[in-house]
C-alpha cells in the first residue's frame, strides 16, 4: 500500500475567530473556529490556544483538534476551520470560560498544529487500529476515526470509549453514523447506561478491555487518549495482554 502523505504543516501562531459554539455535553463545548491562515492538520494533532485578559495576563492550554484535514480525504469542516471540543473542569482556569463564556465572532490565539508522534495517516498501514478514550480524550481519536471514514482507507478500526453516563458521549451522532464493518464502536459507562445495557456500569476494567478490543494477534496500532490516570493504566493492561509497547500511542490530558 502506498502512503498518502503530505509535506507536514509547520506549527505556528494563528488568530481564531469563533463561529460557533454548541452544547457538546451537559459539561463540554463544541467551538468552531474560523483560521484563515491554517495548514491543515493530521488526525490526532493539538493545538496551544492562548487566552489574554484585558490587563495583559496570558493563560494558554492544550487542545486536541476535532477535525483534520489529511492528504488524499475530503476537507470536512471546510479548510480554514478548526473544531475543538472542550470539558469544563469545575476549578479549572481556561476551560470554564471556553465552554461557558466564549461566543461567536470572539478571537482566540492557537499555536499550532502539534504532535508528530500521536497522528493516524491515511494509508500508512494495513493494520488494524484500536482506539481508547477516557472521556473527553476521545477528541483526537474521533477526528481519526473521522479521516478513516472520508478517506475510505483499508485498515479496520475500532473504539473503545469509556463515558460516565449517555449523555456524556461526545460526537455521539458522528460517532454511531460511523459505525459499521469498517469501524467498530464498543461503549462503557462508568455511571450510568441506557435501560437494558447489557453491561455493567462502572470503571473500565482489564477485562473489558481485553474483551472490547483488538486482540494483541492481530498486531493493531493502538492510540489511548484521556486523563493520565486512564492512560496509565490502559497502556499498563495492553502490555500485560501483549501488546508491544511500539505500538501503543499514549496522550495525556493530564489529571489524575
Ligand atoms: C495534548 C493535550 C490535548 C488536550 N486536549 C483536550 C481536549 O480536546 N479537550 C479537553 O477538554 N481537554 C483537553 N486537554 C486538557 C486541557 O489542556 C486542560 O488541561 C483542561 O482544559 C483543564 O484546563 P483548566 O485551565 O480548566 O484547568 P487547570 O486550572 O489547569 O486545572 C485545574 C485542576 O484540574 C486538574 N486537571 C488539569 N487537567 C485535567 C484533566 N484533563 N482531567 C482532570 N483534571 C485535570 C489540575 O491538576 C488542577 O488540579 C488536553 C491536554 C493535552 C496535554
Amino acid at each position: 500500500m502506498t502512503p498518502v502523505r503530505a509535506s507536514r504543516p509547520r506549527p505556528a501562531w494563528h488568530v481564531a475567530t469563533v463561529v460557533e459554539t454548541r452544547r457538546e455535553t451537559p459539561t463540554a463545548a463544541r467551538l468552531v473556529l474560523d483560521v484563515p491562515t491554517w495548514p491543515g492538520s493530521e488526525a490526532g494533532s493539538h493545538v496551544d490556544l492562548r487566552l489574554t485578559a484585558p490587563d495583559g495576563y496570558q493563560a494558554s492550554r492544550s487542545y486536541s483538534i476535532a477535525s483534520s484535514t489529511p492528504a488524499g480525504t475530503t476537507a470536512e469542516p471546510p479548510a480554514g476551520q478548526v473544531v475543538l471540543a472542550i470539558d469544563e473542569l469545575p476549578d479549572g482556569e481556561v476551560s470554564p470560560f471556553l465552554v461557558r463564556e466564549v461566543r461567536p465572532g470572539d478571537q482566540l490565539e492557537l499555536h499550532g498544529p502539534l504532535g508528530a508522534f500521536f497522528v493516524w495517516r491515511p494509508g500508512e498501514s494495513d493494520r488494524p487500529v484500536q482506539l481508547i478514550a477516557g472521556g473527553s480524550g476521545v477528541v483526537p481519536l474521533y477526528a481519526m476515526a473521522a479521516a478513516h471514514g472520508a478517506a475510505d482507507d483499508a485498515a479496520r478500526f475500532r473504539l473503545l470509549y469509556s463515558a460516565r453516563t449517555p449523555a456524556d458521549v461526545f460526537f455521539a451522532d458522528e460517532l454511531t453514523a460511523l459505525a459499521g464493518p469498517a469501524f467498530g464502536l464498543d461503549l462503557v459507562y462508568t455511571r450510568e447506561a441506557p435501560d437494558g445495557w447489557p453491561d455493567a456500569v462502572g470503571r473500565l476494567t482489564r477485562e473489558t478491555l481485553a474483551a472490547r478490543t483488538i486482540p494483541a494477534a492481530e498486531r493493531p496500532r493502538v492510540y489511548v487518549c484521556g486523563s493520565t490516570g486512564f492512560v496509565e493504566a490502559v497502556a499498563r493492561w495492553l502490555q500485560e495482554l501483549g501488546h508491544a509497547a511500539a505500538d501503543i500511542h499514549t496522550e495525556r490530558f493530564g489529571g489524575l
